[in-house]
């Protein structure tokens, strides 16, 4: 077995692949039991959602995860369909406001851009939106949509381009042992 064996080809063990691959570790092995993308990544609708992110550290994750798939392509040639739409997060309640307030200014300090918008300013965004019951919401510009197969494959590539090995129709039967550093 090689150094790095990693179970999956969805978009985390690609991910995974790709970013032991870019730190400099070679001779890693990605066993796919189907063909690239058949798990749940297949089923995903592919937001890109950095609302909700309440620790630094997930607001860091969100962060990174925009700039990693709007670089990707340009790395690896193979589009990851991201589309920077912008995502509206309706509050319906005065605690849900005071919450997304709070994320407002919170991941103002780390660098993202979101904003408060009133009702009226939702339906200026997303004129399709029944806004009843909305009192404000969280527009946040940078976020939007990718396609997960694609953004599996452009991470599959880059990692090969690196010299991954990913192997697929290849279902791993026996135990596994996780082993990190
Ligand atoms: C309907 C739906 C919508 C979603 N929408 C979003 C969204 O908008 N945004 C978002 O961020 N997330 C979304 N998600 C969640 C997201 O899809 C998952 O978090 C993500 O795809 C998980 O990726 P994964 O690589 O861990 O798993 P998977 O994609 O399931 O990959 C695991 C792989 O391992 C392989 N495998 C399993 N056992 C073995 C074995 N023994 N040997 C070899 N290979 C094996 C499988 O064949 C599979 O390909 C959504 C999920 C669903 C179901």
């Amino acid at each position: 077995m090689p150094a790095s064996s990693l179970l999956g080809g969805g978009v985390i063990g690609t991910s995974a692949a790709h970013h032991l691959a870019t730190a400099g570790r070679s001779d890693i092995l990605v066993l796919e039991r189907d063909r690239l993308t058949s798990g749940t990544t297949w089923h995903a609708v592919g937001l890109i959602a950095s609302s909700g992110m309440a620790t630094e550290r997930l607001a860091w994750v969100a962060k990174y995860t925009h700039e990693l798939y709007q670089g990707l392509e340009a790395e690896t040639g193979i589009s990851t369909g991201f589309r920077q739409c912008g995502r509206l997060h309706p509050a319906t309640t005065q605690a849900r406001r005071e919450a997304q307030r709070r994320e407002i200014n919170f991941t103002r300090t780390l660098g993202m851009e979101k904003h408060e918008v009133s009702a009226a300013g939702v339906v200026r965004i997303f004129p399709l939106l029944d806004t009843t019951g909305v009192l404000s919401a969280i527009w946040t510009p940078m976020d939007g949509r990718f396609k997960p197969v694609d953004e599996t494959m452009s991470l599959a590539t880059g990692a090969r381009k690196r010299g991954v090995r990913i192997v697929e129709g290849c279902p791993l039967t026996a135990e596994v042992v996780v082993m990190a550093g």
